[in-house]
């Protein structure tokens, strides 16, 4: 029996309402996500793998796994990023990280990558 690998961003998906989708770039609990839409009905079928590293990722952030002391090295504060967040956004040393503050509760972080 022959078998095949399929490669997920190659195949084309259709609804279960029968209409065609397009690839689209969105966001499942503000985690980015992989999906096709469809063009008929407007659902969203995300893709498997990042999925599944979506839902690691909300499991985490439910468990407080994400949570961290800030810590103060002289006049700085330092808030460390845990290994499995590193690993989901592809971190890497020497990255310049960029804060934006949307609020004294809020820190938004940009990398340049
Ligand atoms: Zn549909």
């Amino acid at each position: 029996m022959r078998k095949k690998i399929v490669d997920l961003d190659k195949i084309k998906i259709t609804c279960s309402c029968g209409g065609k989708t397009k690839k689209i770039q969105t966001t499942w609990k503000n985690i980015p996500v992989r999906a096709w839409k469809c063009v008929k009905c407007g659902e969203e079928i995300l893709h498997p793998l990042d999925a599944d590293k979506a839902m690691m990722i909300a499991k985490a952030i439910q468990n407080k796994e994400f949570s961290v002391k800030v810590r103060k090295v002289g006049k700085s504060f330092t808030i460390s990023i845990p290994h499995k967040l590193a690993k989901f956004i592809k971190l890497r040393e020497g990255e310049i990280a960029n804060w934006t503050i949307s609020s004294e509760k809020e820190l938004i972080i940009h990398l340049s990558k």
